[in-house]
């Protein structure tokens, strides 16, 4: 497998080579959503992130298992460690189960991606399916010494930790940075220190989901889920944890305390962020009014947007961004995307009624290694796109008869076209509108048309009459005129 891919790695803060572990084979965890809601752009872009890096992995010949987890008990609100488990509230004001929530939403998600053509992982454990493996986690933490029981609860005894290891490694954190930004909330006398962060609480009276522990009724801290989960699935050392930027700090920060803690060393090698998305300058939050969900983007229901749009333009747009840029988000720059894409499958489709020349006038040699040195410079999909956007001008150039294409240029841009656009960044030429079908109906039948002049000018008759023929049975009717062939289509 030779490869020159690096990626960055926030834990270092530098580009590194990617080496796995034990290649062939890649382990690549990373943080699904809390399902309690229908998912929006902060959804969408790790989702789509990480599909690049699955897609790319898995193309340079890796056998990569990708686990990404459905968090359905255990996150409270404003991801602290008091107030109201997220899904239990949801289900409380709608009068539904808990896992009548979790299901709803989860399916939801999944509709979504479909959409968003992102491909579905090799795993997608629930944290509530893996109540066990958390309570091992929290058993190996108390037994090395670096938690406590409090009030049928379990914490993480951070200032501990620190004295032996460096509790912030991750996100830059101090100790004490930390301590200066927690915040007191009722219930954290329980705590010997506001840092301190919970492995397994204990459940109140009310309380619905809940399940027995050696410390009594509780569920587990929010953490606990992807450092079990990981280790369960990717083995106690595995290559790639990925998530939004969002999640470094206290998430991420915690899942190595904890793995540290209780198996001695970090469980992950490469850490990956994406960055956030602001919609209109404005960061994205309930209180903004400006939480657009997925489906309001593809319906164009929401009061902010000025029109509907497809699920390959979020993609797409999402993809004219590298990872680790923020994106904003307005319309102006959605309509662009838009066309962007469109100039792009449109560009794909032509190369197929491109006649081949006996030499080319222009050079495509070098497109595909550019091509590949960008995905190589840490999934840089905005340079991709670009490359690919000279492609299009090439066979703009050549259709409008400035150029030509010989045979095997033509076959080397249709490739190009191919695997990055569609199968690598994962565009799909979109046929959302009566009207866009009935183009693509009569494009097809061009086409055939097209073919059946061909091989009357090659004299095969055999296959000019037996396209003529195959459309007349279907109820076409075809009419050769001097200009060329006119068809219309009798009911
Ligand atoms: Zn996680």
């Amino acid at each position: 497998m030779e490869h020159s891919l690096t990626i960055y790695n926030t834990l270092t803060r530098k580009k590194e080579l990617f080496v796995p572990l034990h290649a062939p084979h890649v382990g690549m965890y990373v943080c699904g959503p809390t399902v309690y809601g229908d998912a929006h752009l902060g959804h969408a872009r790790p989702a789509i992130t990480f599909d690049i890096l699955f897609r790319y992995l898995k193309h340079l010949g890796y056998q990569v298992r990708y686990v990404r987890n459905i968090t359905d008990v255990g996150h409270l609100e404003h991801d602290a460690d008091e107030g109201e488990d997220k899904i239990a509230k949801k289900a409380r004001l709608e009068q539904l189960e808990p896992m009548e929530v979790v299901q709803y939403y989860t399916i939801r998600y999944h509709q979504a991606m479909t959409a968003l053509n992102v491909l579905p992982p090799s795993i997608e454990p629930h944290a509530s399916g893996h109540i066990i493996e958390q309570i091992e986690l929290v058993k190996e933490i108390l037994a090395n010494g670096y938690a406590y029981e409090s009030e049928g609860s379990v914490y993480f005894d951070v200032e501990k930790y620190n004295k032996a290891y460096h509790y912030g490694k991750l996100s830059g954190r101090n100790l004490d940075d930390v301590l200066n930004t927690s915040r007191t909330l009722d219930g954290q006398e329980e705590k010997h220190n506001p840092a301190d962060f919970a492995l397994w609480k204990r459940a109140q009276p009310e309380h619905i989901m809940r399940w027995p522990s050696p410390w009594g009724e509780g569920f587990p801290g929010w953490h606990c889920e992807c450092t079990a989960m990981g280790k369960k699935y990717l083995g106690a050392h595995f290559d790639i944890h990925g998530g939004g930027m969002d999640l470094i700090f206290p998430h991420h920060e915690c899942e190595i305390a904890q793995s540290v803690a209780s198996q001695g060393d970090d469980m992950v090698h490469y850490w990956m962020h994406n960055n956030m998305i602001t919609i209109n300058g404005q960061k994205m939050g309930k209180s903004y009014n400006n939480f657009i969900n997925l489906d309001e983007f593809f319906h164009g229901t929401h009061p902010l947007l000025t029109q509907a749009y497809s699920p390959m333009t979020i993609r797409f747009f999402i993809l004219q961004a590298h990872y680790r840029s923020t994106v904003d988000f307005g319309n102006e720059a959605l309509q662009a995307a838009e066309k962007g894409l469109a100039r792009l499958t449109d560009a794909a489709a032509a190369l197929h009624r491109i006649a081949p020349a006996s030499a080319s006038t222009v050079d495509v040699a070098s497109l595909r290694a550019k091509c590949y040195e960008a995905m190589n410079d840490d999934l840089n999909t905005p340079i991709v796109i670009a490359h690919l956007f000279d492609a299009s001008r090439i066979i703009n150039n050549v259709l409008a008869g400035n150029d030509t294409l010989s045979a095997a240029d033509l076959k080397e841009l249709k490739e190009i076209f191919d695997l990055f656009c569609f199968d690598l960044l994962g565009l799909q030429t979109e046929i959302t509108s009566n009207a866009g079908r009935e183009e693509s109906f009569g494009k097809v039948v061009d086409m055939l048309l097209e073919e059946r002049m061909r091989a009357k000018a090659n004299k095969d008759w055999a296959t000019s009459d037996k396209i003529r023929n195959e459309l007349t049975a279907l109820g076409f009717e075809i009419k050769d005129t001097k200009e060329g062939t006119e068809w219309k289509l009798n009911k």
